[in-house]
């Protein structure tokens, strides 16, 4: 009951939601039965998308197969038109989960960023393991899933 109750607030709460439901404009490129794609108020690069479900789900913690795969087609229907309106060579296609990820908006989706050369930008800084970390961290995430 709680946790019905936390998804229909935080629903109810994102300005996601509220672009579903037309309380909020927003420069709608996507839509069907399951998903909704629009441009990103503060674009990382000019036609910045966002695909998004039209469910509830928060992030990839909550979210149930098959809201993702929707969500997923519609990345790859729409990433050409996106990447071709602009006339970049590549897109990001990436997603932020939880704050200490980068997540700012509790409704799932995904960005689609163009990108017009690969100088630009630096994706995500490089790290390296100490010797055995790679190992041990395997040894726990196979853990975890078994
Ligand atoms: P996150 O950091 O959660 O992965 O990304 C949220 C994204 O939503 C940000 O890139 C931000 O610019 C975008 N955003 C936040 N509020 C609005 C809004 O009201 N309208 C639109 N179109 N995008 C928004």
């Amino acid at each position: 009951m709680a946790l019905l109750r936390y998804r229909f607030l935080y629903m109810e709460d994102t300005v996601f939601g509220k672009i579903i439901r037309r309380e909020l404009p927003a420069e709608i490129v996507y839509e069907d039965e399951e998903t909704l794609a629009f441009l990103d108020i503060e674009p990382v690069s000019p036609g910045h998308t966002l695909v998004i479900p039209k469910k509830a789900v928060r992030n990839i913690f909550d979210v149930d197969d098959e809201t993702l795969a929707a969500v997923m087609r519609t990345v790859r229907k729409i990433s050409p038109a996106v990447r071709d309106s602009v006339g970049a060579k590549g897109v990001h296609v990436n997603s932020n989960h939880e704050p200490e990820a980068g997540q700012v908006v509790f409704h799932l989706h995904m960005h689609i960023i163009p990108r017009m050369e690969r100088n630009a930008f630096e994706v995500w800084p490089k790290t390296t393991y100490a010797s055995e970390e790679a190992k041990d961290i395997a040894a726990r995430i196979r853990k975890e899933l078994s």
